[in-house]
């Protein structure tokens, strides 16, 4: 392992905004459009492992190991890459932060890199992120997406483009949702109480419409846009 976070020194002008929230929440989607509005770069963790493993550098030879065995990307391992990173050029003036950290220990670690201006969470109910995500189906032939509820197709289980069958993947069962929330609430809850207490925690319904929510994080982020930060040093 490259020792890449030893020696980080940022501009401390560097704005991170962070958005934390469960998987169905569609806090990535939120994150691309805050991103779009500050016209500074969307970073996420997914995309990071991808375009590493892509590349074939050692780092992505790691993650791709460690997602074969089916686990999560160790600690170690996104931290070093979410140093490297933020030390790149195009993210000098600000970077949405999506995925990162998810638990308690890469907030450490980002915190020790660059503190984030604000913490965004989107939140939903586990009933409302089970449903978005249990409802989802895929067409096996053309890959065109679905939602039994939110945009079912023609004939249940029958693809409108190809005819295809459609199916759920394993990891969107109910019993999979339910097992992923439990483990994002249990490593979520101190990340949030910890910037809660250094008031950047700004929380958002996630509930509503994409549109609705976009508005309600563009209002709460703002007054942190100009400030220093609401809670910082004097
Ligand atoms: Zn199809």
């Amino acid at each position: 392992m490259p020792s890449r976070n030893s020696s980080v020194s940022l501009p401390k002008k560097q704005k991170i905004f962070l958005f934390l929230g469960p998987q169905g929440a569609g806090k990535g989607t939120q994150a691309e459009l805050l991103a779009a509005r500050l016209d500074i770069p969307a970073l996420s963790t997914g995309a990071l492992y991808r375009h590493e493993i892509e590349e074939g550098t050692r780092l992505g030879r790691l993650v791709e190991n460690e997602v074969k065995k089916g686990l999560l990307v160790q600690d170690e391992i996104t931290n070093a890459l979410i140093a490297w990173r933020l030390r790149q050029a195009d993210v000098q003036k600000g970077v949405v932060l999506d995925g990162y950290p998810r638990t308690l220990a890469q907030t450490e670690a980002l915190e020790y890199i660059n503190s984030p201006v604000a913490v965004i969470a989107v939140t939903v109910s586990d009933a409302v992120a089970v449903q978005r995500i249990s409802g989802r189906r895929i067409c096996g032939t053309c890959n065109a997406h679905y939602h039994t509820v939110f945009r079912p197709s023609h004939e249940a289980g029958i693809c409108d483009r190809c005819e295809g069958v459609l199916h759920q993947r394993p990891d969107d069962t109910p019993t999979a949702v339910k097992k992923r929330l439990t483990v994002y609430h249990e490593n979520t809850e101190p990340i949030l109480a910890m910037y809660d207490k250094l008031g950047k925690l700004i929380e958002v319904d996630g509930g509503q419409s994409v549109d609705d929510v976009a508005a309600k994080v563009w209002v709460a982020v703002r007054p942190y846009l100009t400030k220093k930060h609401p809670h910082g040093h004097h």
